[in-house]
């Protein structure tokens, strides 16, 4: 069959998220006042571009604290980290920025409160993910790891008066609903987030392909591999039986995909800069595409400020 692509349909809200914007703000800001090298825990946000872009900057990507030199500037990612290795950076007196996300923070600050409290918890999310290591990590134990409705069964508390859930931030809404139902079941006293810890981006960014998909033939997400968010808009579109792709990069775009099809939905992972984005639609205008159309959608407002310390020039508050 012959490539058929007339129409682009833009969701919306797609890319960068407030947590997103805020973790590279740090990193580019600390390069900036302080000199390269600036070293980072874990890359900054799951972003093959925005890694290699802050690389070429002067950005060094660590995962083990003895990789820091004595004296460095030490960045968090936007993942968080656990309290072991906050400590230790703290113990080996490097200067710290922390980029965590604060919708990752405040779930921390939540288990560390409930902790207080008795609480035991069931975290549900993706076992290796640096968001549930650091989660997991605010305590020595009590937290329970549920990935998927069938390990539920498998959880064995200490005692189930004082049971919590949380979760990651960037989960599927509707698989985390599941699993939370299957938890409630089984233990009906388990206190659930009064707000749900998955975030505003996640789920905005989840309602746009809901929506979207009934209107393309496929799908296509940019966002890297390892990009949690990512991987679950992809998820979501298949879901609801349309095609869905992720794309590193404009040149992972495969035109066998488009076989057929003359609507394709498109869409960003919230550490996907929009930059990528507009290479795609290049790139699908090039096998045929004569129309681009933004879907109208969630209106996002949310800005965190940065840490203390990163002011620039006169804007400094030191
Ligand atoms: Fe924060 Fe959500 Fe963005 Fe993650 S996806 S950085 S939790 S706003």
């Amino acid at each position: 069959m012959s490539t058929v692509v007339q129409n682009i349909l833009l969701a919306e809200p797609r890319g960068f998220c407030a947590g997103v914007d805020r973790a590279i703000e740090i990193v580019e800001r600390a390069l900036t006042k302080f000199g390269a090298p600036i070293y980072v825990r874990h890359e900054i946000v799951h972003n093959t571009y925005v890694v290699d872009n802050l690389k070429a900057k002067g950005a060094i990507f660590i995962e083990d604290l003895d990789d820091v030199p004595e004296g460095a500037t030490l960045v968090f990612s936007a993942h968080g980290v656990s309290r072991a290795v906050q400590k230790e950076a703290v113990a080996r007196g490097f200067q710290i920025f922390d980029a965590t996300c604060p919708l990752v923070t405040k779930v921390h600050v939540e288990v560390a409160k409930l902790a207080k409290e008795g609480y035991e918890f069931i975290m549900i999310g993706h076992k290796g993910h640096p968001e549930v290591e650091g989660t997991m990590g605010q305590l020595d134990d009590g937290i329970h790891l549920v990935e998927e409705v069938e390990d539920v069964a498998r959880v064995t508390p200490r005692q189930t008066e004082r049971l919590a859930v949380v979760t990651q931030t960037t989960l599927s809404v509707d698989d985390a609903a599941h699993i939370a139902t299957a938890i409630k079941a089984r233990f009906p006293t388990v206190r659930e987030p009064k707000h749900q810890d998955i975030c505003y981006a996640t789920q905005n960014r989840q309602d746009a392909v809901k929506l979207m998909s009934s209107q393309v033939d496929i799908v296509i997400v940019v966002g890297s591999p390892t990009s949690s968010n990512s991987n679950r808009l992809a998820e979501v579109a298949r879901k609801l039986g349309t095609p869905g792709y992720m794309v590193d990069s404009a040149e992972d775009l495969q035109e066998e995909w488009f076989d057929g099809f003359s609507r394709v939905g498109l869409t960003a992972g919230a550490s996907a800069p929009e930059i990528l984005v507009r290479q795609v639609v290049e790139r699908i205008k090039a096998l045929g595409a004569v129309s681009v159309r933004t879907m109208p959608g969630q209106p996002e407002t949310v800005k965190f400020p940065l840490p203390k310390g990163l002011k620039l020039g006169s804007e400094d508050d030191e």
